[in-house]
């Protein structure tokens, strides 16, 4: 089905293995390093790099200088980013609510697909495959509509029909596997390496550089580094793209700290959490559970080890979500006037869990749209 040949030249791509350190092979596009099977990432640190004021340009178009893409490419965009930041109390404190849910597919995740499809459809991509539990799915069958790219969507069957439902609509074709999210994510795989390509947005390093411009973002909206960062973490790469934005202002002299990132994960299925309970070491058993926030099951978050440096690096925390508090979550939140999905929610069992000690001024990362996840009963 995607053994279709890739033209795309003599096309270089902006990665390097983090494992043996080569660069990627020119040409068609390899999800990983194709001499030792290890990650990539990008070959050169992500700049703050803002567009001038009154250039005209918004949202992630402002940060276009700062992706790996070449000058003159084609920009993919929907208008993503640019979303509000919204304080609203909580206790006696003042949360200020960074609404991603209000992107164009309802999702964060348009910032990392704008970014990775830009860059297929300057090489030349005509057709793709991704695997995503929703939301990366539904950015990315978004993105590749409107790059003209062909896209294909493996998703685990019990992902939510409204997300399938959007992903069809924007004519991706959307396949159904059986099993958890780790077994789409292992057959997507075999099919990518049968000859496809596979434009992960987990694989591909490319979202950390569309996710790094909510820290952009959040510093410009407060005036100043948040003091804390809550936010949902599945692989972990939103948090890991804050960690690579908040960097890169350092670097350019715009902060002086960096901010504690406290990660949520459910408690069903919390590897990280449990890694991090373990003081870093690996961990030999976590389960996948069951759990509401379906978007952040992950059993095994492919850049585990380095969301854990990061997190220790700003001295924050992970903490583990049960399902009760998720539900709270949702309904707390949707009193403040977001409506967010389950996933989400998460982060109100991280600001019950941890407001108390953290400096202001304090965000919360509202990840995903509540329109395309399932009510709760009750
Ligand atoms: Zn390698």
């Amino acid at each position: 089905m995607i053994a279709e040949p890739i033209k795309t030249g003599s096309h270089a791509w902006p990665f390097v293995c983090t494992n043996c350190g080569r660069h990627a092979p020119a040409g068609r596009l390899v999800y990983h390093c194709p001499t030792c099977g290890g990650v990539f990432d990008l070959d050169a640190p992500i700049r703050y790099a803002p567009s001038a004021p009154g250039s005209g340009r918004n949202g992630l178009d402002r940060f276009r200088s700062s992706f790996p893409l070449a000058e003159d490419t084609r920009w993919i965009t929907l208008g993503e980013g640019g979303t509000p930041l919204i304080p609203s109390p909580v206790d006696d404190r003042l949360v200020h609510f960074k609404c991603e849910h209000l992107n164009p597919t309802g999702s964060f995740k348009d910032r990392g697909a704008s970014v990775l499809v830009s860059a297929l459809a300057a090489a030349g991509v005509r057709q793709a495959v991704e695997d995503s539990s929703g939301n990366a799915g539904a950015a990315f069958a978004a993105y590749a509509a409107r790059a003209g790219i062909r896209a294909t969507v493996y998703i685990p069957d019990g992902a939510s029909p409204r997300k399938r439902a959007q992903m069809a609509a924007y004519g991706a074709e959307v396949v159904r596997l059986l099993g958890p999210r780790s077994k789409v994510a292992e057959a997507v795989r075999r099919e990518a390496d049968a000859g496809g390509c596979y434009a992960s947005h987990i694989w591909l390093p490319y979202g950390l550089a569309g996710f790094a411009t909510v820290a952009f973002e959040l510093v410009e909206q407060l005036g100043e580094a948040p003091g804390a960062v809550l936010l949902p973490a599945g692989h972990g790469t939103l948090l890991l793209g804050l960690a690579r934005g908040f960097a890169a202002m350092q670097e350019a002299g715009a902060i002086d700290r960096i901010p504690k990132t406290i990660a949520a994960q459910a408690a069903a299925c919390a590897p990280l959490w449990a890694a991090h309970q373990a003081g870093g070491q690996a961990v030999g058993w976590v389960q996948e559970g069951e759990t509401r926030a379906e978007g952040i099951r992950i059993l095994q978050p492919l850049r585990g080890d380095a969301v854990l440096k990061a997190v220790e690096a700003s001295r924050g925390t992970i903490v583990a979500v049960d399902e009760p508090t998720i539900v709270r979550g949702e309904a707390e939140l949707a009193r403040r006037g977001f409506f967010i999905e389950p996933t989400s929610a998460v982060v109100w069992g991280a600001l019950e869990a941890s407001l108390r000690s953290l400096p202001d001024p304090v965000v919360a990362i509202l990840t995903g749209s509540g329109l395309k996840s399932e009510p709760s009963s009750g």
